[in-house]
């Protein structure tokens, strides 16, 4: 008769665990990825931190290249993605990248939800039932204000085009961007009777600062934060790897490399230990280009 030795169940789920899956089972890193799918976009908000435009560089990654990030990083232990332009919805070929990509991790795409007035919508039918959520941007209960910093119509169409992907059963959030931090009370009060009326919770409606960036740099909106204020979610561009998804920036025509962490993406295990490496005070690797103090100059 053999005898095993005892085995101690801790030192077992140790060993089996990564450090990234560890790190985020810890709180040390935020568990969700994010990938800029492209930089152009329909619109020209006048605070947008990519300078998108529908004339810019479309800049984008390959459908192969943002399953692979999806796949990879559910095998490295991350929880979610979130998928962000430009207007990922200008691609065609999204609808399918984003079913390929859910069936890693859930996905949360962000939209200006301008573009689902036709055959758009039609085609995000495939994403009914899925782990995908929308996130699209109203600015206030009001077309005049909304569209002073959207554009055009921005209003009319994303009121149009809400109800009807919630009709037909996508999940919907509602995301409010304000500068200095902060809207009326009495506008609040409408936006949030808005979004209830379409059956999007509290939970579903985000506030978020414009940050001083991009084309909210040049026309004095915003806020600046430095880099440890912007948690350490990993960012994939068609530039490299970054800290924040408010990394990847554009200002003046040029990405913003200040939160640039490496410009391998591939596989995603390279840039996310090299993230996991500046969390825990390392210093970045010879293919960085890193600054003490982004957004401070
Ligand atoms: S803020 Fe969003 S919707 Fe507006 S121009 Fe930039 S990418 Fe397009």
């Amino acid at each position: 008769m053999s005898v095993e030795a005892p085995t101690d169940p801790e030192a077992t789920v140790n060993e089996t665990v990564g450090p990234i899956a560890a790190a985020i089972e810890s709180g040390l890193l935020p568990g969700r990825v994010w990938v800029y799918s492209n930089y152009h976009c329909n619109l020209e908000c006048a605070y947008c931190l990519t300078e998108s435009a529908p004339r810019s560089t479309r800049r984008i990654i390959g459908p192969e290249q943002m399953v692979a990030i999806a796949e990879q990083a559910a095998a490295l232990g991350f929880k979610e993605v979130g998928v962000t332009g430009g207007e990922p919805f200008l691609r065609r070929d999204l609808p399918d990248i984003i079913v390929a990509m859910s069936e890693h991790l859930p996905v949360t795409v962000l939209t200006n939800g301008t573009l689902f007035g036709g055959d758009r919508l039609d085609a995000l039918d495939v994403l009914v039932d899925r782990p995908v959520r929308f996130q699209i941007s109203l600015d206030s209960p009001d077309p005049e204000p909304n569209d002073a910093m959207r554009g055009p119509l921005n209003y009319a169409k994303v009121v149009d085009a809400v109800p009807r992907m919630v009709g037909r059963g996508h999940t919907v959030r509602i995301a409010t961007t304000v500068d200095e931090g902060a809207m009326m009370p009495d506008d609040q009060v409408r936006l949030c009777a808005l979004h209830r009326s379409w059956g999007i919770t509290d939970d579903d409606h985000l506030v978020r600062p414009i940050i001083t960036s991009g084309r909210a740099e040049d026309s004095g909106m915003g806020e600046r934060f430095a880099r440890d204020q912007l948690p350490p979610e990993l960012t994939i561009s068609d530039h490299g790897a970054f800290w924040s998804a408010f990394g990847p920036t554009v200002h003046k025509g040029r990405t913003d490399t200040h939160l640039l962490i490496t410009r391998t993406t591939l596989p995603l295990e390279v840039p996310a230990l090299a993230l996991l490496g500046l969390v825990e005070g390392r210093p970045p690797g010879a293919d960085a280009s890193w600054s003490a103090e982004p957004f401070s100059r």
